[in-house]
């Protein structure tokens, strides 16, 4: 069933990329930014509903580290801030936005990994951050293994979910939903007794006002997530591009403001700014 859903997704996707070639891909309208700035937009993929990183704001705005990556990447690459269009990728629809060339790039929380280098490139790193567990304040859940058994919330598409698979807990009830807020709100509810993802992610869900005190994180250190941006296979020049760019942001501190606005809240400790084109194992 899985399989034929995969298949069937990656036809779908073929034929569109033929459509879009047969139609020229390079209509203005339809741009998703050449790389030129001028008057032009630019569709950047980001998530929508993770605070701390990528959040549509209730009065349409954006925030998050992702969301100022992104602008700062699109500044150097010629578009001004009014010039972005933030698009929603979720976790499993983002090799598919690229390869329909729905956007340019992605900041979306997107870990490097060879199985994703096989559909698209990648720039950066520009986060290093590990797989966690997030449970309820009162929970015992204290490893990995402590999972087997019990309901388990990820994201499909998302490399928390295929880790939990391959090794974490294979024995656990995993339930995933297609974006992290649901398993948040599945929570609390009880409906599952625990959320795993990246502690970057985990950590801005559970400093949001409504879960103080609720929810505690594990503290466990289960995969190093080296965060990429996202571009359409074979686009090296803006790879190229995008990594003077995150150099750029790295040396001028404004990686370290950015860092510090939107974790600091959430108490969130990262990792120091990884050396671009350094992919820690
Ligand atoms: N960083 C992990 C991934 O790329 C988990 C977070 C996400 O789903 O975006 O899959």
């Amino acid at each position: 069933m899985k399989l034929r859903k995969v298949t069937a997704a990656a036809a779908a996707a073929l034929v569109l990329s033929l459509t879009a070639t047969a139609c020229g891909g390079d209509d203005n309208d339809s741009d998703t930014g050449s790389g030129s700035g001028g008057g032009g937009k630019i569709k950047i993929g980001i998530k929508y509903d993770q605070p701390g990183l990528g959040l549509k704001e209730p009065d349409g705005s954006f925030s998050g580290f992702d969301v100022d990556v992104a602008t700062y990447v699109a500044k150097e690459l010629g578009y001004e801030p009014n010039q972005i269009e933030f698009v929603e990728t979720k976790s499993a629809d983002r090799e598919n936005a690229l390869a329909r060339g729905d956007v340019k790039f992605i900041a979306a929380t997107y870990s490097i990994n060879d199985e994703r280098k096989q559909k698209v490139d990648f720039a950066g790193p520009y986060l290093l951050a590990h797989q966690d567990l997030l449970v309820k304040a009162d929970s015992d859940i204290a490893k990995g293994t402590d999972l087997n058994g019990k309901n388990l919330c990820s994201v499909t598409g998302s490399t928390s979910a295929q880790n939990v698979k391959n090794d974490i807990a294979p024995k656990a009830n995993l339930k995933e939903y297609s974006g992290y807020s649901e398993c948040i709100a599945a929570l609390q509810s009880g409906t599952v007794d625990a959320v795993t993802t990246d502690d970057s992610i985990l950590a801005g869900f559970a400093a949001q006002s409504q879960y103080k005190g609720k929810f505690k994180l594990a503290g466990l250190k289960l995969s190093n997530e080296n965060y990429g941006i996202g571009v359409k296979k074979g686009d090296t020049a803006t790879v190229d591009k995008i990594n003077k760019a995150l150099e750029k942001m790295e040396s001028d501190g404004s990686w370290d403001k950015a860092v510090k606005d939107n974790f600091g809240p959430a108490n969130y400790k990262n990792e120091p700014a990884p050396k671009i084109g350094v992919i820690v194992k």
